[in-house]
């Protein structure tokens, strides 16, 4: 069997769900899994519609309303009736009525609220589902089976989820279509699996079902060589490895979440990266091993707008715990640190731009251990590819092609992973840097 899951985009209107749906008929021999998200731009919705409810105001009452004629012109364009999210409906206005009351906002209610858009659109795919023909089941998270822990906005399915969604899923006669992204922790409280959560579930589901495969439906022909409106020959890469694609989710090729498809790489699971609105075209897989590339880099990967943060300090020389006190700076301000180099008296890290409201305080702390200095604007390139630490020579490639421009590289790491070489240039640079190195790596045919 196989697990299909569609993105926000594949199911943000009426056109948009009946390609889905034409999808899911065409592929039915393979005893499909449907998971869902919410309607496009519903989920920012329904969070916007609970602050605003707990602020007491009306604006929470207009996007209930929104959430409301939205969905109601989808299902008079499918020709379904509106009572078929009646109960959703009901239920939302109720928990945004209970915020607004009590004044109070608690991420389990929270969650509550964030939990409408896929029990919403598991419906009407569903329902559009039986009515061309197919006959179908919509499954909310819970009723597929999936436990989590306690952790609202961020929660991960209990090991004993695998066993409940094969069980509840298993013998289903009907086409399942579960709801991404929504579950419920051990007391029935519901619970979501973070942003971009439906693909948690189509690998939870997944790796419960035992599936060939899971399918990501989305709106991009698959994960890419780099970013196509920075590098125009960039082509969509066939095959790469989990831990390629793990690489290449950090740094914006933000198809896949790594920390969402390890159910699926635990069990060795492929997962195919498929385009809704070309459904022809064969997408990305993303597997265990993927066979060693005919080039040895499968990508060139960017991430703007970084803080490099040098530190300095001659009592670093031969002692101990001087890392981790610099470490624990950043732990306790919650700034996860990207790239690290060190020497024997100096370290150099960067963080995320994100995170400069919070640098004052880091510099202060971090000052009275060492001598810190900030450096902003700076964007890390990343070049991936499952061979590059074992080929001699492509550190010498990379940084002779920069450095033939005159571009200056300002730090370099390459991790224990041996498959990537990421450093650091200024945000003015990036794009030039990015096409030079598809350009050497990626277009000739070397
Ligand atoms: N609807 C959820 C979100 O917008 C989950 C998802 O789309 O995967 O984050
Ligand atoms: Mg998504």
């Amino acid at each position: 069997m196989i697990v299909m899951k569609f993105g926000g985009t594949s199911v943000g209107d009426a056109r948009a769900i009946e390609r889905v749906c034409a999808i899911v008929a065409d592929r039915r021999r393979r005893d499909p899994v449907v998971v869902v998200s919410a309607v496009g731009g519903i989920t920012n919705l329904l969070l916007e519609a609970a602050q605003k409810a707990r602020e007491r105001s009306r604006e929470g009452i207009r996007l209930y309303e929104r959430f409301c004629a939205v969905h109601a012109a989808i299902l008079r364009d499918l020709g379904l009736p509106e009572r078929l999210i009646e109960r959703e409906r009901v239920q939302l206005k109720e928990v945004l009525h209970g915020i607004y009351y009590l004044g109070e906002l608690t991420p389990r209610s929270l969650d509550c609220v964030a939990s409408f858009g896929e029990r919403a659109s598991a419906r009407i795919v569903s329902a559009r589902l039986a009515a061309r023909g197919v006959p179908s089941r919509p499954f909310t998270g819970w009723e597929a089976g999936i436990v989590t822990g306690d952790e609202h906005g961020n929660a991960s399915p209990l090991p004993r989820t695998y066993r409940a969604v094969r069980a509840r899923l298993g013998r289903a006669r009907a086409v399942p279509v579960v709801t991404g992204f929504i579950a419920k922790n051990a007391r029935g409280d519901i619970t979501t699996l973070g942003r971009g959560g439906s693909d948690f579930t189509a690998a939870i589901i997944g790796r419960g079902m035992e599936a060939d495969e899971i399918q990501i439906w989305t709106d991009v022909t698959g994960i890419m060589t780099a970013d196509p409106r920075v590098v125009p020959a960039a082509r969509t890469i066939r095959r790469l490895s989990f831990t390629e694609a793990a690489e290449l989710a950090y740094f914006g090729a933000k198809v896949l979440h790594p920390r969402t498809i390890e159910p699926a790489v635990e069990r060795d699971i492929p997962v195919r990266i498929l385009n809704t609105f070309r459904p022809a075209s064969a997408g990305t897989l993303v597997v265990r091993r993927a066979a060693r590339p005919r080039r040895l880099v499968r990508a060139i990967a960017c991430k703007k707008n970084n803080i490099l943060i040098n530190l300095r300090s001659t009592r670093m020389l031969d002692a101990h715990g001087f890392l981790a006190r610099i470490f624990e700076v950043f732990r306790h301000h919650a700034v996860p640190v990207d790239l690290i180099a060190t020497s024997e008296v100096s370290v150099s890290v960067t963080v995320d731009g994100v995170a400069a409201p919070r640098l004052g305080r880091i510099i202060g702390d971090l000052g009275k251990i060492c001598t810190a200095g900030t450096i902003d604007g700076r964007a890390i390139v990343c070049v991936v590819g499952d061979g590059i630490g074992d080929t001699p020579n492509i550190a010498a490639k990379v940084f002779g092609a920069v450095g033939r421009r005159g571009i200056n590289v300002e730090m370099i790491s390459q991790a224990s992973s041996a498959m990537n070489i990421s450093f650091l240039v200024r945000n003015q640079d990036a794009d030039a840097v990015v096409r030079l190195l598809h350009r050497a790596f990626l277009e000739r045919g070397r």
